[in-house]
């Protein structure tokens, strides 16, 4: 009392006021699903806790550069959301806390078995196909048929008309490349992608850009998960959503705990709550059309039905491994991006 009636009024309201925003960061995260699931996740989680928190978007990829720059002095604590094969890979490297979060017995086999593959390190919170949608009135305009299979997309008609985003730093776009490994073998899988990057004028940051910018008639198509083609649509865009002919395949998006992190009840209160009905319902609340790891979530009603598409046994093993992540992305990049010369944007 003593300290602050010596400072002045006028300072002692500015050191209240610089302790309470210093106090009020409660919890670190990076969000790697739709800006609007964030905003809306961070709310709900606020509103129920009343802790503060700190959440930006970015794309898979960066979030993992993110977490690994931070590895000796951690600033994030939680990594909540982008594809689960990057994940792995952090979960690989060391950079993620083991965690058993609350509401785990009302996981789907297919997050429990994703939990159990990282080594208790991250849990299965959505799931959702991969393929591609296409503005039918752009591809109606420009006289060019409509695609229903991976091949169809090299076809020299839709030169400059295709977006994918680069796999370096979209989850999305990693998951583009494990599918058509997994559907083609390795090297035909490349010599499509090269085919391919001559349609695509230049590769997107993030993974859902593709999409949006088909449905705002920026390109004719976009390769994206499906439930991102579905939200797009839903908003009234003329989109044509495609499950390819050949097969495709699926992410499983997680959260995580960083290693070291300064806020860990915290982490582990937003873990919990991520992986419950409540915490998963923000998805559906913010147009989102994954499928809850939740079997008590309600399932938005306009999620796609992935027991209808042709999928791939996706193996997490191999391409959540870092090894892996290295030696492809090394790849992609010499033979795919500096072959096609393509400029990356945002
Ligand atoms: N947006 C949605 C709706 C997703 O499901 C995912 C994957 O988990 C992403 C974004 C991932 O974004 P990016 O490909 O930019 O890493």
């Amino acid at each position: 009392m003593k300290f602050v009636t010596s400072l002045g009024a006028g300072t002692a309201l500015w050191l209240f006021a610089a302790l309470n925003v210093a106090s009020a960061q409660d919890l670190n995260v990076l969000c790697g699903v739709d800006e609007d699931w964030c905003l809306t996740m961070e709310t709900a989680f606020e509103a129920k806790t009343g802790l503060e928190v700190a959440m930006e978007r970015k794309s898979t990829g960066e979030i993992l550069d993110r977490i690994r720059g931070e590895r000796a002095d951690p600033v994030i604590d939680v990594w909540w959301g982008g594809t689960g094969d990057t994940h792995l890979q952090g979960a690989a490297e060391g950079l993620m806390e083991p965690y058993q979060p609350a509401h785990s017995e009302d996981a789907l086999p297919w997050a429990q078995n994703f939990f159990q593959m990282s080594g208790g390190k991250a849990s299965g919170v959505y799931a959702g196909a991969l393929g591609f949608a296409y503005n039918a009135d752009i591809l109606e305009d420009m006289d060019v048929p409509t695609p229903s299979c991976w091949k169809d997309l090299t076809d020299p008609q839709y030169r400059g008309l295709v977006q994918m985003a680069n796999p370096k730093s979209s989850g999305t776009a990693f998951t583009v490349l494990a599918t058509l490994i997994q559907l083609l073998g390795e090297d035909e899988a490349f010599a499509y992608l090269s085919a391919l990057a001559r349609n695509i004028p230049s590769f997107t940051t993030s993974g859902a850009a593709p999409v949006k910018a088909a449905a705002r008639g920026e390109t004719g198509i976009g390769i994206s998960f499906i439930h991102d083609a579905v939200t797009q649509k839903l908003a009234g865009a003329p989109l044509v959503i495609v499950a390819p002919c050949e097969g495709t395949g699926y992410e499983i998006g997680a959260v995580s705990i960083v290693s070291g992190a300064r806020n860990l009840d915290n982490a582990r209160r937003f873990v919990d709550f991520a992986m419950s009905p409540d915490g998963q319902a923000t998805g559906a609340a913010s147009g989102q059309n994954q499928i809850p790891s939740n079997a008590r979530a309600a399932l938005p009603p306009a999620a796609p039905d992935i027991s209808l598409i042709r999928m791939v046994d996706y193996d997490f093993a191999t391409f959540g491994s870092p090894e892996q992540r290295r030696r492809l992305l090394d790849r992609f990049d010499k033979e795919v991006l500096q072959g096609a010369s393509a400029v990356e944007t945002q």
